[in-house]
């Protein structure tokens, strides 16, 4: 069953989430003003599972259970359902203009697929068989799963079990004859309070003595024990104010939260991995090649309204034409197909995991990801350079709404004559919205550090280059190993 974006959001309104936002306790929080916009970009995964043009982004048929399911629950089956979930998510970033969320779940899906598969295949164990089970249920059912992987993490110098705290990582507390018990906490937890799941991994390698920490099962995102704590962004309070415009994008907006889990129990049944800490590792970076192959479609979808909205302002202050202006959007499109052809790249060359389900390259899935954590500061640094220093400076809607200081607002902020000073004001909005952070968790900072931060994708980028073959290209080029015999 494909639910709607409406069946969605009042399924959200069945869960009963422990939820705290600024010191206080949410009982609605769907109809919160803080939080609807970032409910709206997940219903925009269902919406578009709907509509007959996307059929082919937005859906597939599972081998589970022989039904269309959203790709958002979906198995990777091939290289052409990794080119098309890149191709979905920039749709989906063009669409909303921030963090629409469900990519974690359905990254972490696949990654947990194809390593229990190897898992079973080395230990003998059953966690495969748990694992489609689950699976099959979250796709009849079309449910959005929160992919947790990242812990507090305490002491980075520090493995899990050698921390002073030793609840800094997700661990085993207790296990029993029905199923185990976990505490711990995940940080920055994307889309968790709009998920019906939440999907736990390991965050990193584990040694012997982190048995207990290397831990992945699925629990419902309202269980007993849990605690989530809303993320600020900046200018989140805007949301609470009157009017549509200084929020930049009233619709939607992105969602990270801290989730305490204090001792929350979890049936055999659910368990994917229980101290085998040789997996730990492949877990986790099959799980980063997807969500950095992931970027390769969100943050381009999302630099294409960036682009449109500097083309905008460049338009609306009559400065469009200008070779300077045109040489910067220029390059800003560069940027954004630059991110796009790597999330390309990565799927076309992708790989068929023992499981059956398909992986990206990892090492282009790397570069991908590597260039976000540079392309999208360069993408706002030209939209503010284009925009002008009226993006840190406009007045409130409240002072464009008043009845004297409107008038002065109307006629001294206004740029080409044709074009009303609302529309300039709305869009220089929304460029203050995405490129200082109100919206996405920010363009640039969740670009920077979700999926890994630069040096992570770095450490891949090295690991799976093979220098020694690189040296001896360029030593038989040099002449220092026998050439090559062009004839022979
Ligand atoms: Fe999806 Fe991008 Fe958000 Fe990750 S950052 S969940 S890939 S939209
Ligand atoms: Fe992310």
């Amino acid at each position: 069953m494909l639910m709607t974006a409406g069946e969605y959001i009042e399924s959200l309104r069945r869960l009963n989430l422990n939820l705290y936002l600024l010191g206080e306790k949410v009982e609605n929080w769907v109809d919160h003003p803080i939080i609807r916009p970032s409910i709206n970009a997940v219903a925009m995964t269902y919406k578009l599972a709907h509509e007959p043009e996307n059929e082919t982004l937005a859906t597939t048929n599972s081998p589970l259970t022989g039904q269309k399911v959203n790709r958002f629950a979906a198995l990777f089956q091939s290289t052409d359902d990794l080119v098309n979930k890149v191709k979905l998510q920039r749709q989906m970033g063009q669409r909303t203009a921030c963090c629409f969320q469900r990519c974690v779940g359905m990254d972490g899906i696949n990654a947990a697929y194809s390593t229990t598969y190897e898992m079973d295949q080395k230990h003998g164990t059953e966690y495969h068989q748990r694992f489609r089970e689950w699976l099959k249920y979250i796709q009849e059912k079309d449910l959005c799963v929160c992919g947790a992987m990242t812990d507090v993490k305490g002491d980075r110098g520090l493995a899990p079990s050698e921390q002073v705290d030793p609840d800094l990582f997700v661990h085993i507390t207790e296990r029993r004859k029905d199923g185990i018990v976990i505490r711990g906490a995940k940080a920055h937890q994307t889309g968790v309070a709009n998920s019906h799941e939440m999907l736990i991994m390991p965050t990193l390698r584990m040694r012997e003595a982190d048995k207990d920490y290397a831990v992945t099962c699925a629990i419902p995102t309202d269980a007993e024990g849990i605690t989530m704590i809303y993320g600020r962004q900046s200018c989140d309070t805007r949301k609470l104010e009157e009017g549509d415009i200084d929020v930049g994008n009233y619709s939607f907006g992105g969602q990270e939260v801290l989730v305490i889990l204090d001792d929350v129990f979890v049936p055999w049944e659910r368990v994917f991995m229980c101290g085998e800490i040789d997996f730990s590792i492949m877990l986790v970076e099959r799980f980063a090649a997807y969500h950095r192959q992931s970027y390769g479609g969100c943050k381009a979808g999302i630099g294409d309204v960036l682009i449109g909205a500097a083309a905008s302002m460049a338009d609306y202050n009559g400065v469009r034409r200008a070779a300077h202006i045109r040489d910067k959007l220029g390059e800003m499109i560069h940027l954004a197909e630059t991110i796009h052809a790597c999330g390309l790249a990565c799927s076309y060359q992708g790989w068929r995991t023992e499981a059956g389900n398909y992986q990206p390259d990892t090492l282009l899935a790397n570069v991908c990801k590597l260039n976000v954590t540079r392309f999208p500061y360069e993408l706002c640094r030209l939209a503010e350079d284009i925009a002008g220093g009226l993006l840190v400076t406009t007045p409130s809607e409240k002072d464009f709404r008043h009845p004297v200081l409107g008038k002065y607002i109307e006629k001294y902020l206004k740029g080409v004559a044709d074009v009303p000073t609302e529309a300039r004001f709305r869009m220089l909005s929304l460029i203050h919205a995405m490129s200082f952070g109100q919206i996405a968790p920010s363009y640039r900072t969740e670009s920077m550090h979700g999926a890994g931060s630069p040096q992570a994708q770095k450490i891949m980028i090295e690991r799976e280059t093979d220098m020694p073959r690189k040296q001896e290209l360029a030593r038989i080029i040099a002449g220092i190993d026998e050439r090559e015999d062009i004839l022979g």
